[in-house]
């Protein structure tokens, strides 16, 4: 957090006389990063964003023009892509589509469809030709692994709900030679997420290269494209030391040039890696307390703002930001070179967000600054569990000195 940051959430408290408690973007740094991202990849390889991470407006109209697409897992995604950009790409994948998404997806022009089943090819099949319509596919399938990874996320190489399984690939390859309005663009595979190896990641590409040349080449078929998925990490545990995009890139232009088939092309589909960096969820302590032998930061908000830290039982990362105004007539608590365990409002012993954290001086009214929570942090969280006010979404342009505010600081719960 930068002093720009700091002075608009100061005066978002004198305006609203409420503790601090916000979600703060940085568009210049989300812009930068992601252009730098999608610049340096080599030809024949796209970069879609995975709306899920993120899908509040000003992020989507940020990345659109610098991406070759969005990836949706709904038709409400579906829909916010199309609001921000008539015309954008749109990939569409998911365990579970309905038949009004399948016809609303075909229907909103989207580029590709993956499908995930079986009986999800037969109901496109059948929509598709009630609709009149020819719709582009890639299959998801769930390989049987083991991977070379060292991720913390498994979509596939164990048992999970996503994709087909690789057996059933002679199967469905019957199946699609009897369909009439899907055609069959490639293979699609988004088997782990949040990976921080980049040669490794190379190793994982190298595995559905392979298997997508062993079916063309059984089967026939004439593939055009490959969607390796997402899942570049985020190194929440060492902050300096991030998944190394140049690295990676490098090795990729590599393997592409010798090993990818001259017409197929890459797409990624990144959530995490691209809008993590981008976001603070910074909040006011409003009490420290000792039980039991363990010190407590009770702060404004919590895990119903911020789901991130307890779904994935992780602490999160994070800077205390020393504050010098206090309001009342008697002496502030403060504690010095302690380990603290940093709790939200929830009536829960779950909503914590960092347990046992060294710090070198913690006061009653200073911030604390949660960073990487722009991807999967707001977007997967229970809001109104408790009913407490929403956080403010601030959106920060530091470069022009420019900022807005969506939702209220300290607005009361309303239905
Ligand atoms: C969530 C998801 C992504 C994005 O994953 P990240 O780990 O955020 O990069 C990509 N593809 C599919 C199919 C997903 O479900």
């Amino acid at each position: 957090m930068n002093n720009q940051m700091e002075a608009i959430l100061t005066q978002l408290k004198e305006t609203s006389g409420q503790p601090v408690c916000a979600y703060l973007y940085d568009l210049d740094h989300l812009r930068a990063h992601v252009s730098g991202v999608v610049s340096q990849l080599p030809e024949r390889c796209e970069m879609y964003y995975a709306m899920k991470a993120n899908s509040e407006r000003p992020i989507l109209e940020e990345l659109a023009p610098l991406v070759r697409g969005f990836e949706v897992a709904s038709a409400g995604e579906v829909k916010k892509a199309r609001q921000v950009d008539g015309q954008i790409p749109i990939i569409f994948g998911g365990p579970g589509k309905t038949d009004t998404e399948l016809v609303e997806a075909i229907r909103a022009g989207v580029k590709l469809i993956h499908v995930e089943s079986m009986h999800e090819l037969m109901r496109l099949e059948h929509l598709a030709g009630q609709l009149n319509a020819m719709v582009s596919i890639l299959l998801r399938i769930n390989l049987a692994g083991p991977f070379p990874d060292a991720a913390t996320l498994h979509m596939a190489g164990r048992p999970t709900q996503f994709g087909i399984n690789e057996r059933e690939v002679p199967e469905i390859m019957k199946l699609l030679a009897r369909c009439k309005h899907v055609r069959l663009e490639g293979f699609h595979f988004h088997s782990i997420s949040n990976h921080l190896h980049e040669s490794n990641h190379i190793s994982l590409l190298r595995i559905y290269v392979q298997k997508a040349k062993q079916w063309a080449d059984e089967y026939g078929l004439e593939i055009t494209r490959l969607n390796v998925g997402g899942g570049i990490g985020v190194n929440y545990q060492t902050l300096e030391e991030q998944f190394d995009w140049s690295l990676f890139v490098s090795l990729l232009a590599e393997f592409v040039e010798r090993e990818v088939p001259e017409n197929w092309k890459l797409m990624f589909e990144c959530g995490r890696f691209l809008t993590a960096s981008c976001g603070y969820y910074v909040t006011e302590v409003l009490d420290l307390k000792e039980n039991h032998g363990e010190r407590y930061a009770v702060v404004r908000g919590g895990t119903h703002h911020f789901r991130l830290p307890s779904s994935w039982q992780h602490n999160h990362p994070f800077e205390i930001v020393p504050v010098e105004q206090w309001a009342y007539p008697f002496a502030r608590k403060e504690w010095e070179a302690v380990d603290v365990t940093v709790v939200g409002q929830l009536c829960t012993p779950k909503d914590v967000m960092a347990r046992k954290v060294p710090v070198s001086r913690i006061r009653i009214g200073d911030w604390i600054a949660f960073q990487y929570t722009g991807a999967y942090s707001w977007s997967i969280s229970h809001h109104d569990f408790l009913s407490h006010p929403h956080p403010a979404h601030v959106w920060v342009r530091p470069s022009v000195n420019e900022w807005s505010v969506t939702g209220k600081v300290g607005e009361a719960w309303t239905s």
